[in-house]
This record gives structure tokens, C-alpha cells and sequence, in this order.
């Protein structure tokens, strides 16, 4: 295959246009172009807006064209897994994306895992989900952290990652092969929203069953078995399994199963955090300031830091998108974003957040989760239900409070509140400064923008320690991966962790 880069088209020109391109650029006739696909996609929207292409073309005697500009050798990596002839059944505890991958990859090999998620299945899962959103009735073992699928499920599953490994592509190749839109592999930012990639982390499930992975839903890990502190199986609340793997992937608010498993005396550390709120304005406000004009039919997004001792940043931008009530414990006020494959609500959403240092914790390995639960048991107590706090952004820098400009898209409605009440002053000084310099690149930012909040479970405040071989450094078998491991922030980072961990297992057992 050749890889042509730097191929342009206007914004409002077809995509069918890319082969006479092509066709110029190696000057060649029709016939002479196999096939050919788009390999990435990006908007250079600085001036005249334009849209970059890189191509794949498949034409014969690839040499010839090597020496043209913008023109090279393009092999795809085998990345097929090494067939392994073995009874260990590995146990893989937690099915969000790290679970999913690790047990995709390990059936690859021919290991039949055994998986144990404390959530249901989607359908029922998205019944549970619906009723805390429109009642706030929460099912504290499923809702929208817990469940098949994992914390992303109910997300604007956003595929960014800055992470450059081949098995970046296999991921999507996955999510492709089982529905998702081939062109998540090649524009940049690309998301699937929360719609489809429902439909295909149960087609994923589907497939695993067949190829002869166990489920255990709606059951729960309580403890390691352990021998000379190694992993001979797990207890869950309502068996015992018994392997010599176990992989741990229970995501970022698994505070109670941490907890065991630290008691049990696996080596935990305290890791550094984020907390804020969302802010939230018209789409149509950040359509205007992102892309100057051209006539662009995706939502636009944006990425902001400021940099200070503490940075601000925003973070899980959903662009046409919702706030919703992540919460997964009872009297406990956690926000997030959600888009729909359309990205067609009228409001952008993005976290905005501040560095946390584990120096800000209470003491001990878990700190960091008594930290966020008194910042999010405070906004319960605030709003007195799971009604979200929410200001202006132009009244929280004035230190006043008038009624919310445009209501939010948070489903259970808001409180209103100041959050300079909620936050610890040194903090809201850090997001002062950064909303100022945000308007600075986003005209209206704080005039036409609300803060709804607060948000609390972008990060862990933990990391399972674990060695080159990924597992536990004082606890062998156990292997933690993703997010709640400490190893892992997004679908794509913890998709990615699960698959290192599975081809670390899959390579000590060949
Ligand atoms: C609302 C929301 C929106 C998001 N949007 C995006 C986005 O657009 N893009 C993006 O990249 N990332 C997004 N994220 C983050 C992303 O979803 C997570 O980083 C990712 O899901 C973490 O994967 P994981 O496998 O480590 O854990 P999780 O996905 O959290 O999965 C852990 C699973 O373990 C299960 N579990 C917990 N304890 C136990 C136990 N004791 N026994 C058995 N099972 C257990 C849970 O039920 C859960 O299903 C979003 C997260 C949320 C909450």
C-alpha cells in the first residue's frame, strides 16, 4: 500500500473527488488504481477552511511512486495473536472497555475467560439508567457507572487518545467490525455516542459468548482467594471460581471492592485527581468561535488549559451533548456528559477541572476517595435530592447569584447555587483565572455559559501497583488494569490496557 498525505479538499467539495486526486498525484490512469481508502481526516479550519486527507492506494509496482512527495510505503502490522493450548480459564473481573479487550484478546488466543460484572446487561441496565434520570431512583449496582460496557457506556464515547501503539487501530478495527462507522479510524476526535455503542458492546458480548467466554452478570467480587499471596480465585457474592489469573478491571468507582482488596493487603497508592464542574453553553455559541464561519455540519468542540501551579483544563467535551447524574452511590451528586451519535442537542458540555495532589487528601492510600465523597455528599446535602448545583459563570466570578441564564440539559433539573460556597477558595481563584482566559479564546464564554456540578469521577485516586509483567507487585496473578487500576483515563487508554495485559498473559503461557 502507498500512504499519499497532504490531500486537500474544500469543505464543501465530495469525497468522490479524492481518486482523481489521486490519480493526478501518482499519474496514473483509472485502471491502474486498485483500491484505496482514507487513512486519517483533518479540519484545518485557521483561515480558509480546508480538509486534509491522508489515503491509502493499492496499485501494482508500489516503488515507482516512492520517490514522489508526500508519498510512502504503508504495511499494516500483524497483530494476530499467538494461538495458546491451555485449560486456565483467566478471570476477568469488571467488563467495561479494559475487561472487554482483555477477554477479546485472550479469546483470540484461544483462552476461554471467565468474566464477573456486579451490572446487568444493557437493556436492563438502560431501564435502571432511565429511571434515576427521570425520578432520580438509583440502583446503586447499576447505573451509569456500573454494568456491561463499563463507565462509557452512557457517554459520547469519544475515541481520543495520544497514545501511539498499533493496537490503537485493532480497537477500532473491533468497534468497526461489530457496527461502529469506519470512519471512527480516520477523523480526528472521532465519537460513536452513546446510541451505538450500546448496540455494539452487546454485539462484542454476543460474539465473546459464542466463542465461549463465561458471564457472570449481576454478581459482584468480594474478595481474592490467596495462597502465599497469589491468586488461586476470587469469591464473589454468590460463588467461588478458581484461576490463577485474575484480571481486575472495576473502573474508578469501585471504592467498596478497592477497599477489600486493600484489607486483603494489595499494594495501593494514593494518585493525583481532578475535580470541578461542567460548563455548559449554546453549540451554536462554539460553532461560531471554532470554525470562523465555514459551513461545517459536525458540532464543534474545543480543548482549553491554563496553566497555573494548578492547571485548569476542560475535559470529556460532549459537544451537542447532555450533563447527566453519574452517580453510583446513594445521597451523592456526580455529573458527567453524554452525547448521542448526532451530536444534536442545542448545548455543548465540558468538564472543567483542577489539578488535585494527593498532598490535598485525607491520609492513607485511599484518601483520595474520602476526598471526593465529602465534595459530592455536600452537593446532595446542598440540593437536598440529585438535582445538580448550578450558577452562571458571570455571577460566580461577580460572587452573585441571579437565576440561570438557559436551563441546563441535566435531566433531574438544578439547584441553584454559588460555587464559590461549594469549592475551596484557593481553587475557585484557579478557575477564575481560567474562565477569564478562556474567554479569551471563546468570545462569551462566560456571559453565555453555565456551571453545573459538581464533577468528581474523571480520575482514580488510586494506582494498584504493579510490575513489568503487569501484575500486582506484591500480589502475583492479580493483573489491574484500567482506569480503577490507576492505568487507564477514556475507552481507548483502558481498551489499550486490557489488550498489553492480555498479550503479557497470552506471552507468558505460549
Ligand atoms: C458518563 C461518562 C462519560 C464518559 N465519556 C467518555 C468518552 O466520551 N470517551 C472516553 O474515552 N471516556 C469516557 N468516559 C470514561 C470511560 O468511560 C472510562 O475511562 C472507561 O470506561 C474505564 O474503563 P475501565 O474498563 O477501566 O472501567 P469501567 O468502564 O468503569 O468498568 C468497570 C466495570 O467493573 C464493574 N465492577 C465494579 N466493581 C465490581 C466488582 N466488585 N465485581 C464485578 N464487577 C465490578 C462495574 O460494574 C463496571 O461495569 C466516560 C465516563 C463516564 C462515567
Amino acid at each position: 500500500m502507498l500512504l499519499i498525505s497532504e490531500i486537500k479538499l474544500k469543505i464543501d467539495e465530495d469525497e468522490s473527488i479524492l481518486k482523481k486526486l489521486i490519480l493526478n498525484k501518482l499519474h496514473i490512469k483509472d485502471n491502474e488504481l486498485l483500491n484505496y481508502q482514507i487513512y486519517k481526516k483533518s479540519l484545518d479550519a485557521r483561515k480558509d477552511a480546508i480538509y486534509k486527507y491522508q489515503v491509502l492506494a493499492q496499485v501494482k509496482d508500489e516503488k515507482k511512486y516512492l520517490h514522489l512527495k508526500n508519498v510512502s510505503k504503508y504495511e499494516k502490522p500483524n497483530l494476530e495473536a499467538i494461538k495458546i493450548k491451555s485449560d486456565i480459564r483467566p478471570i476477568i473481573v469488571g467488563y467495561g472497555p479494559s475487561g472487554i479487550f482483555s477477554a477479546y484478546r485472550l479469546l483470540e488466543a484461544g483462552l476461554k475467560p471467565i468474566i464477573i460484572e456486579k451490572g446487568k446487561r444493557i437493556n436492563d441496565r438502560v431501564k435502571d439508567v432511565e429511571l434515576f434520570f427521570e425520578k432520580g431512583i438509583l440502583n446503586p449496582d447499576s447505573n451509569v457507572q456500573f454494568g456491561e460496557g463499563g463507565a462509557g457506556t452512557f457517554s459520547d464515547a469519544k475515541l481520543t487518545t495520544r497514545i501511539k501503539d498499533p493496537f490503537v487501530e485493532y480497537i477500532l478495527d473491533v468497534f468497526i467490525k461489530f457496527g461502529a462507522k469506519e470512519n471512527i479510524k480516520y477523523i480526528p476526535h472521532a465519537h460513536i455516542g452513546t446510541d451505538e455503542i450500546r448496540k455494539i458492546i452487546m454485539n462484542i458480548t454476543d460474539y465473546l459468548i459464542n466463542k465461549g467466554a463465561k458471564f457472570h452478570f449481576e454478581e459482584e467480587l468480594e474478595e481474592l482467594l490467596l495462597e502465599n499471596k497469589k491468586v488461586i480465585g476470587i469469591k464473589t457474592n454468590k460463588n467461588k471460581y478458581y484461576s490463577s489469573i485474575c484480571i481486575l478491571g472495576v473502573g474508578h468507582s469501585a471504592y467498596k471492592t478497592i477497599k477489600n482488596l486493600y484489607l486483603q493487603g494489595v499494594d495501593i497508592s494514593p494518585k493525583d485527581i481532578a475535580i470541578g464542574f461542567r460548563v455548559e453553553h449554546p453549540q451554536s455559541l462554539i460553532d461560531k468561535n471554532q470554525i470562523k464561519g465555514a459551513d461545517i455540519k459536525e458540532a464543534s468542540e474545543y480543548f482549553l488549559r491554563y496553566k497555573d501551579e494548578k492547571a485548569v483544563y476542560s475535559f470529556c467535551m460532549c459537544p451537542g451533548g447532555l450533563v447527566i447524574p453519574a452517580s453510583s452511590d446513594f445521597n451523592r451528586i456526580v455529573t458527567n456528559g453524554m452525547s448521542y451519535s448526532k451530536r444534536d442537542s442545542k448545548y455543548a458540555n465540558s468538564a472543567l477541572l483542577v489539578q488535585v495532589s494527593t498532598k490535598e487528601f485525607p491520609s492513607g492510600p485511599l484518601g483520595g476517595y474520602e476526598y471526593l465523597k465529602e465534595y459530592e455528599e455536600k452537593a446532595y446535602k446542598i440540593s437536598d435530592s440529585y438535582k445538580a448545583l448550578a450558577c452562571n459563570i458571570k455571577d460566580y466570578l461577580n460572587n452573585s447569584l441571579t437565576p440561570l441564564i438557559f436551563e441546563s440539559t441535566y435531566p433531574l433539573g438544578t439547584a441553584l447555587y454559588d460555587f464559590n460556597n461549594f469549592f475551596n477558595p484557593v481553587d475557585n481563584e484557579y478557575f477564575k483565572k481560567a474562565l477569564r482566559y478562556f474567554d479569551t479564546k471563546i468570545e462569551g464564554f462566560i456571559e453565555q455559559g453555565i456551571m453545573v456540578g459538581p464533577e468528581t469521577r474523571s480520575s482514580c485516586p488510586i494506582r494498584i501497583n504493579r510490575d513489568l509483567n503487569f501484575e500486582s507487585i506484591n500480589t502475583k496473578g492479580l493483573y489491574p488494569a484500567g482506569e480503577g487500576a490507576g492505568y487507564g483515563g477514556g475507552i481507548m487508554s483502558c481498551s489499550l490496557d486490557g489488550i498489553r495485559i492480555a498479550n503479557k498473559i497470552i506471552g507468558n503461557l505460549k
